[in-house]
């Protein structure tokens, strides 16, 4: 075959996928990463178990990408979650489905699977190279900084594939953001993805209940409503279930200034049942005695309660069942996005073609968390780099063999 030099910038997930396709097929690949070791938001997946895809109904999957489902859905269609466990196996990584569908490696770790696949690539041919930091254009190549000093490299194809903006400590700090906006690429500003919020707590409440997990709730927001749990933090509210509302109360508290997340404390008992048994409790009994007995709850939920419920509420059966079961806890701003799992906004599709290249940079290709989608927490994330990864992978194939490159091929 004909050999061609591919840089891929970036050793995520994203990347590291790239480079797997590419390197399989012959390429003479290197893939370049800034930090000393690949992969770092990878490996802190792994300590939360690393959910790595998600086993429902492959048509709900596809959707819960927003508004570019569409858009994804060719690069997800060749890189489905089944294939994603399959892949993982082929490394030695067997998985599992867990009880709410979401699919974990059964060592619930990601060391293991990320020291097979770069194993896997070096077989394969290609080159690893840490501590370069891609900074920018030359006239017809990609200049790094090494720890050597400054050096271009000069390929047939490049893919970046350089995260988003979250967790800028572990590599993705989005400084490549002005490097593509001066070459006329389109990029929407990056936004915190499930993340958390500030609540604005009193003092004794988050001192007393930080870090308490609140479950077997439901909560609404505009994106609907979903069962669930979360944690109260010092400052708010974060984990899966807010997770699920981060997009509608971001855009809520951008385009109105406030929002709220509506709780229903009870999901399992009517308002009707609650008003009951409430109007049955002792009025002189206490405030938590009243609401163990009369609504079995307990805890942080009775905190939770009166922290927010206005106090002339409490005494009425009919309303307190009313704030049971729609508690409005109003959120004031979104924790910073260098604490947040994911991003929202990037590179927005009308700049890349549908193989997964820039418009204003022939030649160059795009992937993963730096592109303009967002998806809950449910091994969705990981999925979707992966399979644009691919995507991109088979761009380059594809423009490889059919044009002739306009970046030159010195070395
Ligand atoms: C705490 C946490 C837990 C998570 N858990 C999950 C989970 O369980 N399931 C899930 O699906 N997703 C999870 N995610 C999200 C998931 O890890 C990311 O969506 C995914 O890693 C993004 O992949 P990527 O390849 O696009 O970018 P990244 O993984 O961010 O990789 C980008 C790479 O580019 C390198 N880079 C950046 N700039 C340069 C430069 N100028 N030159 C050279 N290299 C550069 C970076 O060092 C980095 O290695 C989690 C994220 C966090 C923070």
């Amino acid at each position: 075959m004909n050999q061609k030099r591919i840089a891929i910038i970036g050793g995520g997930p994203a990347g590291l996928a790239a480079a797997e396709l590419l390197s399989r097929s012959g390429h003479a690949v290197t893939v370049y990463d800034a930090m000393p070791t690949f992969a770092r938001k990878f490996l802190l997946a792994g300590k939360s178990g690393l959910n790595i895809t998600h086993s429902e109904d492959y048509a709900r999957f596809a959707t819960r990408f927003g508004a570019a489902s569409a858009r994804l859905r060719p690069a997800l269609d060749a890189f489905t979650p089944d294939d994603i466990r399959d892949w993982a196996a082929g490394l030695g990584t067997e998985t599992f489905v867990g009880s709410s569908g979401r699919v974990f490696p059964k060592e619930m770790k990601a060391s293991p699977l990320l020291r097979a696949w770069l194993r896997q690539l070096e077989a394969q041919g290609a080159t690893l190279r840490t501590r370069h930091r891609w900074t920018g254009f030359a006239e017809d190549g990609y200049v790094f900084e090494t720890p050597e000093g400054r050096s271009i490299f000069y390929c047939d194809a490049a893919l970046l594939a350089l995260g988003g903006a979250s967790w800028p400590r572990l590599g993705s700090d989005a400084a490549w953001v002005p490097r593509l906006a001066g070459r006329g690429v389109e990029i929407d500003a990056f936004q915190p993805a499930n993340c958390g919020f500030v609540v604005g707590w009193s003092g004794n409440f988050s001192e007393r209940f930080a870090g308490q997990p609140v479950k077997s709730v439901t909560a609404t927001s505009e994106a609907g409503t979903f069962p669930g749990e979360f944690v109260i933090t010092g400052s708010g509210i974060e984990g899966s279930l807010v997770y699920t509302h981060t997009a509608a109360l971001r855009d809520r508290l951008l385009n109105h200034g406030s929002a709220l997340l509506t709780l229903d404390l009870a999901p399992g008992r009517t308002i009707e049942r609650l008003s009951r048994d409430l109007a049955r409790q002792d009025a002189k009994s206490s405030f938590s005695n009243r609401l163990r007995k009369g609504a079995g709850l307990d805890g942080v939920k009775v905190a939770l309660l009166r922290e927010l419920a206005p106090e002339r509420d409490r005494t009425d059966p009919g309303r307190l069942a009313g704030i049971i079961k729609a508690l409005a806890v109003p959120v004031i701003e979104t924790r910073p996005i260098a604490e947040a799992i994911s991003s929202a906004g990037g590179i927005r599709w009308s700049s890349i073609d549908e193989n997964y290249m820039l418009k204003a940079l022939p030649g160059t290709f795009v992937a993963g968390e730096m592109l303009d989608w967002e998806a809950p927490t449910g091994g969705y994330l990981l999925t979707a780099c992966l399979a644009t990864g691919r995507a991109a992978a088979r761009g380059i194939e594809a423009w490889l063999s059919r044009s002739m490159p306009m970046i030159s091929n010195r070395i």
